[in-house]
């Protein structure tokens, strides 16, 4: 019957042998040290200004060329590799910030690095930030931690407790993706946030959609309420960044802007901007 299809399944074996080599490779790579790069997508206010900029990890293999994340991170987080990872790219985003600190046309910089909920969950997590950053010697409000909805949701009262430390000593917050989970004012009330990432699936059809417009005007309303900021992803046109801005969002990412660039480039860009 279906079982024994499921197992037999070529498309399935080749899937779960695929998922095994990732998982090997990482491992060996997370080891060496040598392979993770990050990328920088600069983020715009209205003004033209780059106030600061994603943090995006990219996987450099030797064999497979660079490999997304959206093809390793649900990996690394099943396998616990996230764990290691999440310190790199948290040690680097922090080093990249303290260099940034030196230049004049870099210090105003913020920098966000996404924390996946492995990460969040682990009791060492406020301690770990706190230490990386601390080593760093760098302004902890120019670092910004953005979480999932889901994160939040999953733990609410841990979450809570931890995100308040981190906030005590001035690190950041934002929430990542938002609206695509079910966080209600209510509940947004209780965390420490500084901002809401409006999801880039609402900024796609904007410009046709009438409820995805509607959607995105209740979310700047969440926000200006809350006294948040708010900023949308995977602004791709002029015609959405400027419905965005007249909705009151003032501040964008996305290929209208710039793609996520490798340190050299993002630095140019910054000269050029
Ligand atoms: P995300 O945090 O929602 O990041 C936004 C993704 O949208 C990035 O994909 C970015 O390259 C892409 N993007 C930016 N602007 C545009 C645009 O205008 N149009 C479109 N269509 N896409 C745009 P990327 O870099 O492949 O990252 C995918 C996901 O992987 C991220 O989604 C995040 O969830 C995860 N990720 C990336 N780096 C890290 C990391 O260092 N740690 C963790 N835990 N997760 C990470
Ligand atoms: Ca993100
Ligand atoms: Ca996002
Ligand atoms: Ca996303």
């Amino acid at each position: 019957g279906g079982c024994a299809l499921f197992f037999y399944d070529p498309d399935m074996q080749a899937h779960l042998i695929s998922r095994i080599r990732i998982e090997t490779e990482l491992r060996e790579a997370i080891s060496k040290g040598k392979q993770f790069e990050l990328y920088y997508q600069p983020q715009i206010n209205s003004l033209g200004i780059v106030t600061g900029a994603e943090a995006l990890i990219r996987w450099n293999t030797a064999d497979r060329g660079i490999v997304s994340p959206l093809e390793f991170i649900a990996i690394a987080e099943e396998s616990g590799l996230i764990l290691p990872l999440g310190d790199w790219v948290l040690e680097t985003a922090c080093q990249q910030l303290a260099t940034w600190a030196l230049e004049p046309k870099s210090a105003h910089l913020t920098l966000a690095v996404n924390i996946s909920a492995r990460q969040m969950g682990i009791p060492a997590f406020v301690e770990n930030v706190l230490t990386i950053v601390s080593q760093a010697n760098i302004n902890p409000e120019k670092l910004k931690l953005e979480l999932t909805e889901s994160i939040l949701l999953e733990n609410m009262e841990d979450t809570i407790t931890k995100m308040t430390a981190l906030k005590a000593r001035g690190i950041k917050f934002s929430i990542d993706d938002f609206g695509t989970g079910y966080s209600s004012l209510q509940y947004l009330k209780r965390l420490p946030l500084d901002q809401l990432k409006i999801d880039q699936s609402f900024i796609q059809d904007i410009e046709n959609d009438p409820n995805d417009r509607a959607i995105v005007r209740t979310i700047i309303a969440m926000a200006n309420s809350l006294n948040l900021e708010v900023i949308a992803e995977g602004v791709e046109t002029e015609k959405q960044k400027e419905l965005l801005t007249n909705k009151g969002c003032l501040n964008y990412q996305g290929y209208l802007f710039s793609k996520p660039l490798p340190l050299k480039m993002f630095n140019q860009y910054l000269t050029k901007h």
